[in-house]
């Protein structure tokens, strides 16, 4: 597999689930944003947060918008980390009858089938169940 240059240099941090957690309350955000939702403070720092958790609601999108249709149907889960952090992200390698609530799902990064923007492929985090 040819990797574009700087995907391959970063693709450690692509593949990496990284969160924010407030220095001031604690609370631990994803994806990363400047301000915590919770006290307001502005003091985040960087953590990663653990690539396993539970599947803990979901919907299907037999029709999604522009730009995801390739992906039809989208399955777009709520994702409850072994830290208790929930994480919004679509689910692959999966099929609607195999989808079950409490299911174990791990996160992968996945090419996505669109476009090429500016040489750069885009890559996704998703997650798929844990195959026992
Ligand atoms: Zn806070």
């Amino acid at each position: 597999m040819i990797y574009p240059a700087r995907i391959w240099r970063e693709r450690h941090a692509h593949y990496r689930l990284v969160g924010v957690k407030c220095k001031k309350c604690g609370a631990v955000h994803y994806p990363p944003r400047p301000v915590c939702d919770k006290c307001g403070s502005r003091e985040l720092e960087e953590i990663e947060l653990p690539r396993k958790g539970k599947l803990i609601s979901y919907a299907i999108l037999h029709d999604p918008p522009t730009g995801y249709r390739d992906q039809a149907p989208l399955i777009i889960g709520i994702i409850e980390l072994e830290n208790g952090v929930r994480v919004l992200a679509s689910l692959t390698d999966v099929n609607e009858k195999e989808l079950k609530i409490g299911m174990e799902v791990e996160a992968v990064l996945r090419r996505i089938n669109r476009k090429e923007e500016y040489g750069v492929i885009p890559y996704a985090l998703k997650f798929r169940p844990i195959m026992i």
